[in-house]
């Protein structure tokens, strides 16, 4: 039996342990905290919304335990504004399939228990480099998983597929309860995003905690200098609940109803701080020569406007098992080590490209996009006879026969964050983006690019004239 060493336990790590495991390995993890230090002292090292092809991968290793009580995220409700106190537009999508976001310190509490009562071996360390190498040897091969532990460093940066060099947001992630699970004017329950285009964004995603089940966890992802950029001096979550309510209240009231009454959700429920988004060489090569292969956050560190890295480490996981599988008992030497992650790459490179997509203005082709989407509601605008249900699972019940156009080019957008490979590449091209218009409305582009600028532009007049712009999915 082929013996296999993991560094660190969370999602990436923990994913690729219980694969190995089942596909017959003999499974090393190594983790700087045991399963009930993640409970009491660590903080979530991210929101971590997963999406269906992630979940249907924890699905097939039997590590899909919260289904029952978390909250089912079934869409996006999106504002978009091009400063404060304007909203051009806002999209209403529903995915496919629900997403799930688990507080991240109890899915590694449960999966490494759950990992030791299968059979594979924990050992709580903090693996130094030179510990890192003795371990190397005993095994026929080891994996880092340390997330952006400064073991991470191992593997240099990718220049040639990495696209920054500076963190490009300041974020604070704040995990709360008090709120509603519903907003007015929607029959879904969302992630609530704000795009600002000049000085970030703001987004609330329903969460479950370690202890008190379903929440929400918030995240600001603030420009420099702008009004989000808030958070530099906060000390404790807490504060950062306080100051969070403000600049909701400020530059986003129209979510302030919903949130004014929440509260921390336990005193280590928030993080704040940068970091660059970037691509590391999948391969490190330790003191004695011997190499090791990273899989996660240590090989690709994206921002989390998209809702992608954990996706991304659950993708990557997945393929390297398959690739270890496919292996056999032939070497796992370097350039076998590089093909491993070529093969995620080819596959998966549009979650980088999305996400980066997602940080930069917006492009035309992406602009057109939304316009033409403009009206979408969720369903509330779906012809007679579609079925409008508030239950869970509710998105792939909606045949597309019955969706309005605007309605399906929302729902693609939704579904692009399960797999970015959908529509990420028309935000890029003007003709693809007028092709997917055309097949989801069966009508000329510019039959949407004039429908939506009018309804759009008659938003700036109600707002103009001091009115509520009136938006599909908002009573506000
Ligand atoms: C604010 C925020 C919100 C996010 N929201 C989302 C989202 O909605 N959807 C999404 O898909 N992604 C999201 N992400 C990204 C996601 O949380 C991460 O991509 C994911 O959790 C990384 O998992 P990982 O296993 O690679 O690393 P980690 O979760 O960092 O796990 C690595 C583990 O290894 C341990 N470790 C480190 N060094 C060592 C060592 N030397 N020895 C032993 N153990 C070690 C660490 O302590 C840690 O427990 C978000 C990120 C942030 C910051």
């Amino acid at each position: 039996m082929r013996s296999i060493a993991i560094v660190g336990a969370g999602q990436a790590g923990l994913l690729t342990a219980h694969d190995l495991l089942r596909h017959g390995y003999d499974v090393t993890l190594y983790s700087d905290k045991s399963a009930d230090d993640f409970l009491t002292k660590a903080r979530p090292t991210g929101t971590a919304a997963r999406f269906d092809m992630s979940l249907a991968y924890e699905r097939e290793l039997g590590l899909d335990f919260w289904e029952d009580g978390a909250p089912k995220g079934e869409g996006i409700h999106l504002t978009f504004s091009p400063d404060a106190g304007n909203r051009l537009l806002t999209l209403v999508g529903r995915f496919s399939d629900y997403f799930l976001a688990i507080d991240l310190r109890l899915q590694s509490h449960r999966w490494m228990n759950e990992l030791e009562a299968r059979g594979g071996r924990i050992e709580i360390e903090n693996v130094t480099v030179d510990r890192l190498d003795e371990i190397a040897g005993d095994h026929d091969l080891a994996i880092v998983a340390a997330g952006r532990g400064d073991i991470h460093r191992l593997f240099p940066r990718d220049e040639a597929r990495s696209t920054y060099s500076k963190p490009q947001r300041k974020l604070c992630m704040i995990c709360t309860r008090g709120q509603p699970f519903a907003f007015p004017g929607i029959d879904l329950l969302p992630v609530k995003f704000n795009f600002f285009a000049t000085f970030g964004e703001a987004f609330w995603v329903p969460w479950y905690h370690k202890d008190h089940g379903p929440g929400w966890s918030m995240l600001f992802e603030a420009k420099e200098g702008g009004p989000l950029d808030r958070f530099d001096d906060v000390k404790d979550g807490h504060q950062a609940v306080d100051i969070g309510r403000e600049v909701i209240r400020e530059v986003m009231p129209w979510d302030y109803e919903w949130c004014r009454d929440m509260e921390l959700l336990d005193d280590n429920a928030w993080l704040k701080g940068t970091f660059v988004p970037e691509v590391r060489m999948p391969v490190g090569t330790l003191p004695s020569g011997r190499k090791v292969l990273s899989v996660g956050d240590s090989t690709m560190s994206l921002d989390p406007i998209g809702g992608q890295g954990a996706n991304n480490g659950n993708k990557m996981a997945r393929n390297l098992v398959s690739e270890i599988v496919a292996r056999a008992d032939r070497p796992y030497d370097e350039p076998w080590m590089q093909s491993t992650f070529e093969s995620f790459w080819d596959r998966h490179r549009w979650i980088d490209r999305f996400n980066n997509t997602l940080l930069e203005p917006i492009t035309d082709p992406g602009k057109e996009l939304l316009i033409a989407q403009y009206g979408s509601d969720g369903g509330h605008n779906a012809s007679p006879g579609t079925q409008k249900t508030g239950t869970q699972k509710t998105g792939a019940q909606k045949t597309g026969a019955q969706k309005t156009g605007a309605q399906k080019i929302a729902d693609l957008f939704c579904d692009n964050f399960n797999d970015p490979a959908l529509l990420t590449g028309a935000f890029h091209d003007m003709k693809a983006a007028r092709k997917v218009i055309e097949q989801a409305t069966g009508k000329p582009w510019w039959h949407s690019a004039i429908r939506g600028r009018l309804a759009i532009g008659k938003g700036q007049i109600r707002q103009k004239l001091g009115m509520n712009p009136h938006h599909p999915g908002t009573v506000n």
